[in-house]
């Protein structure tokens, strides 16, 4: 970590052990806890990675782990999204409410598969330059498919950080800076996987540290979390 980037979030954070506490206790947690979806299988390609990331966006993990086989069944590889029309693809997920965005983006991503050897860019700026994707999809194919060490930050792990470390955050997490930056740090500790800290981090704020309702006399993290002490 640059000296920078160590002051400034020396400002947001008071105690470093409190940090290393927050990430030990998740990834121990995650260990015993961690929600067995099918897309989270070792064993599977860039392809259904990708596609389970975009079903996914803004929709219910119960909704998709239902129709995700589904979709694999009947689209299996990016060959197969290149050969149907964006119109029965389309119609192929709306009985599940899912827009015609996400099929208008997996045919747009499919058509960049196709002209680049078949290979997903591992860009960040080559990912963001195609039409529909966002930094939230872009840093996940890259944490995903190319192990590198981003933070995947929505609405739950923003609310988690927010409240172990006492950030304000408003509900436009684009501005969400402070939480930003105590995520890189957090991503970028040494020995931590990163797609496992990410993941650690959605379940725990799916299961235990919801938005409305919280487990605190249950919590592994209570003892340090700045929420709980004012609670
Ligand atoms: S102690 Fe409560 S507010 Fe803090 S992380 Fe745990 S569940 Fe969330």
């Amino acid at each position: 970590m640059g000296r920078d980037t160590e002051d400034n979030i020396s400002k947001l954070i008071t105690n470093y052990d409190d940090l290393k506490f927050f990430t030990k206790q998740l990834l121990s947690w995650y260990k015993k806890n961690k929600r067995d979806f099918p897309w989270r299988k070792k064993s599977i390609d860039h392809y259904k990675i990708i596609i389970s990331e975009i079903l996914l966006q803004k929709t219910q993990a119960l909704t998709i782990e239902e129709f995700y086989p589904k979709f694999i069944k009947e689209f299996p590889n990016w060959q197969s999204i290149i050969d149907v029309n964006e119109y029965d693809l389309v119609e192929f997920l709306y009985p599940v409410g899912l827009s015609q965005r996400k099929g208008r983006l997996i045919k747009e991503i499919s058509s960049i598969v196709k002209i680049n050897s078949c290979k997903i860019p591992s860009d960040y700026d080559e990912l963001m330059a195609i039409k529909g994707i966002g930094d939230y999809l872009a840093s996940a194919i890259l944490v995903l498919c190319f192990d590198q060490k981003l933070p995947l930050i929505d609405i739950n792990y923003a609310r988690l950080v927010s409240r172990y470390f006492a950030i304000p955050i408003s509900r436009d997490l684009r501005r969400a800076k402070k939480i930003k930056q105590i995520a890189e740090v957090l991503t970028n500790t040494e020995n931590i996987k990163a797609s496992d800290l990410n993941f650690a981090i959605i379940d725990f704020s799916s299961v235990i540290c919801l938005a409305k309702q919280t487990v605190c006399e249950k919590c592994i993290l209570c003892s340090k979390c700045s929420k709980y002490k004012y609670i």
